[in-house]
């Protein structure tokens, strides 16, 4: 079976206080997070896990969150162009994690694409309570952007492709799933939000955005079991374009 070449792009970033990340632990401690997004290719399929953040005025006037930033060649196609030499069109697969603004904002882009998500996030994701409501923007994932039929909504774990496996992992939010690609290091988990830095996984410290605090600590035993090696979220540790010396997961 061909290996997955696996590469974490960086679409921005959100200036944080750390504590945001470890459940209160470490105020007043600054962090530049960076927004990843991933590139995948076996040779034959064209992957993407997450689309990043899009619109950063919308994004910080609207208060989906104030502290994000972005340059334009951070902005998912031209990045992904620079990093990949890839069209937005050539584009076979996108994987979604959840549907947070900073890892579907670029979803209508990719025109070609199968999106491949959980069915209980995207239900999830219409129906936020209150105090989560500003991470779902229905402008990126509702039928105008992205029309029903080319969603994939799972109920579960999926191999979409040899090597190449989606797993639930709910606690950050109701439907939230996690990559796995069978790499040339080893397996690479792409751990979307439920893991926003390694520490959460070294530490079993869960992030502040939770809507299951349970499940969070059960997706940290699963992605444990499952990974060698862990592309975060927002993990600062991981260099802009790396492909191989990502964390391990502990
Ligand atoms: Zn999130």
């Amino acid at each position: 079976m061909k290996k997955w070449r696996v590469k974490a792009i960086r679409g921005g970033s959100i200036s944080a206080d750390k504590s945001g990340c470890t459940h209160y632990r470490n105020f007043g401690v600054k962090l530049e997070m960076p927004i990843w997004f991933v590139a995948a290719t076996n040779g034959d399929l064209k992957v993407l896990v997450d689309t990043g953040m899009k619109d950063l005025d919308w994004v910080v006037k609207s208060g989906a969150e104030p502290f994000a930033h972005q340059t334009a060649e951070e902005e998912t196609p031209a990045a992904l162009k620079s990093a990949m030499g890839w069209e937005p069109d050539e584009v076979d697969v996108v994987i979604n994690t959840h549907l947070h603004y900073d890892h579907c904002g670029y979803n209508a882009a990719f025109g070609n694409a199968a999106i491949y998500l959980q069915r209980k996030e995207y239900e999830a994701a219409f129906d936020a309570t209150p105090g989560l409501r500003h991470l779902y923007a229905a402008r990126y994932f509702d039928k105008r952007a992205v029309p029903y039929f080319r969603w994939k909504l799972l109920d579960g774990e999926e191999l979409i492709a040899p090597g190449l496996l989606v797993f639930p992992t709910p606690g950050h939010s109701h439907g939230h799933q996690s990559v796995l690609f069978d790499a040339g290091e080893g397996a690479v988990c792409v751990t979307g939000d439920v893991a926003a830095l390694a520490e959460n996984i070294y530490e079993n410290i869960e992030t502040n955005i939770v809507v299951d605090a349970g499940k969070v600590y059960e997706s940290f035993e699963t992605i444990r079991r499952r990974a060698d090696f862990i592309i975060p979220g927002h993990e600062p540790g991981i260099a802009n374009l790396s492909e191989c010396g990502f964390p391990t997961v502990g």
